[in-house]
């Protein structure tokens, strides 16, 4: 049994030596103290079924015995810093990287995290194509240093960055969006930003496949390759961040722009490729890649043998208990289901995602699509008292996230479902 610290005295600890910005969910937080596949256990040895998986940072499951293996094994013989000798542990990470990876994307640089990955993807355009703008999405949320904060367009998360030459188009939400699903006017939206407010050149596009913080916000169908396009023509590289919707989350494809038909130029991945340890990567093509010989680059951890033998343990641990087919299964089902759930609750404007990155959207008017953030935090609250952990996102706070570990069973499914329907009922 556990015998530490309880959560009031960690959070007393928190409220005196850890920074006031960093944010917890839950009216009285959760202690976690132990993980095991799609489950949490708090100070009390009660289990929750993890249905948020730490911003879909875990895929295998927590502590899934291959990884934890993986980094013990490779802690015990060394750690080490990236740079100055060499260690098979990055390379072969890297070579199976691009084998789950179309076209001539092949060559990786590592990060720690989905930030550094961006803004290296970025820097990389900017070196590449010689030309400063960059277009992302309004929504969209990039990270949180000094370019990917620029690139990130929700207000809610960013301060008074320069934002040197980013542009923000009209988000091609169908739900929420300007235009709905008309993808074309969306798509014109960024040809009028190339047009009239850069050169004419831009760096680069970057974007998600399915929006993550912004509360899984899925693509007007049809957007994505027709801006590709454009984007080219104007000399742009086209940049997916898959930090989120990548790695087989999405079930149908181990990439999220994979559903789209289109190839990137650069793919950044974070979050699940590490299953809870600090891992990114920036991959692109050996052409691209040279761009970054100008100069000196350098990344201590970025790549060290420990993460990156502990990404290689994710990618084989998703082969071997085909982790993707399962996303697509029981998150279909579980899509199924929530989308029954709308049918019964006035409240429930919208069921959407793919596989594992499913999002449901309350609003207090359908035809309004009012916000209904104070309902989504109550429903939150009554499920976690149940035994169900999920996330929440989107600008207004009104859209749960539901991106699990991908091993989640049918059963964690309907329990979750189950859940949430009494919650609602309750209301
Ligand atoms: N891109 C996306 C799509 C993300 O969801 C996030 C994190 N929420 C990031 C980038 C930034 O990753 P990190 O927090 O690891 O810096």
């Amino acid at each position: 049994a556990y015998s530490g610290p309880t959560g009031d005295e960690i959070l007393a600890k928190r409220r005196e030596y850890l920074s006031p910005s960093i944010l917890h969910s839950y009216k009285t937080p959760l202690n976690v103290v132990e993980g095991k596949r799609q489950y949490l256990f708090d100070d009390k040895g009660r289990r929750y079924v993890d249905a948020f998986g730490g911003i879909a940072t875990v895929c295998c499951g927590h502590c899934h015995p291959d990884v934890v293996a993986a980094i013990v094994e490779q802690t015990k013989r060394l750690q080490h810093s990236t740079v100055l000798y060499l260690n098979h542990a990055m390379a072969d990470f890297a070579q199976a990287l691009a084998s789950k990876l179309p076209g001539n994307l092949k060559v990786a640089f590592f990060t720690n995290s989905g930030t550094e990955a961006n803004e290296l993807a970025i820097l990389m355009a900017r070196l590449y194509t010689g030309s400063h703008d960059i277009i992302s999405l309004r929504n969209s949320y990039h990270g949180n240093g000094g370019g990917t904060m620029g690139a990130t367009a929700q207000s809610i998360w960013k301060y008074n960055v320069v934002q040197s030459g980013v542009h923000h188009a009209v988000n091609p939400d169908p739900y929420r969006g300007l235009f709905g699903s008309d993808a074309e006017k969306y798509v014109r939206d960024v040809q009028e930003i190339i047009n009239f407010g850069t050169s004419g050149s831009v760096a680069a596009f970057i974007s998600e496949a399915i929006q993550g913080v912004g509360g899984i916000v899925e693509m007007a169908p049809g957007y994505l390759p027709a801006v590709y396009d454009i984007v080219r023509k104007a000399g742009g590289l086209c940049i997916a961040d898959e930090v989120q919707c990548g790695v087989a989350r999405t079930g149908s494809h181990f990439w999220g722009f994979e559903a789209h038909g289109v190839v990137p130029d650069i793919v950044t991945v974070a979050k699940g490729i590490g299953n809870g340890i600090p891992l990114g990567a920036v991959v692109t093509t050996p052409e691209i890649a040279k761009a970054l010989t100008r100069r000196n680059y350098f990344n201590t951890f970025g790549g060290n043998p420990v993460c990156t033998a502990a990404g290689l343990a994710v990618l084989k641990v998703i082969e071997k208990e085909k982790l993707q087919e399962n996303a697509f299964e029981v998150g279909s089902y579980l899509k199924e289901r929530l989308t029954a759930l709308k049918d019964k609750y006035e409240l429930i404007g919208d069921v959407r995602g793919q596989g594992m990155l499913l999002g449901v959207e309350l609003v207090t008017d359908r035809q309004l699509k009012t916000p209904a953030p104070n309902e989504t935090l109550y429903v939150m609250e009554q499920m976690k008292e149940l035994g169900v952990l999920i996330g929440k996102g989107g600008y207004y706070g009104n859209v749960f996230r539901i991106t699990p570990p991908l091993c989640f069973t049918k059963e964690d499914a309907d329990f979750l479902v189950d859940a949430m329907d009494y919650s609602f009922s309750r209301m």
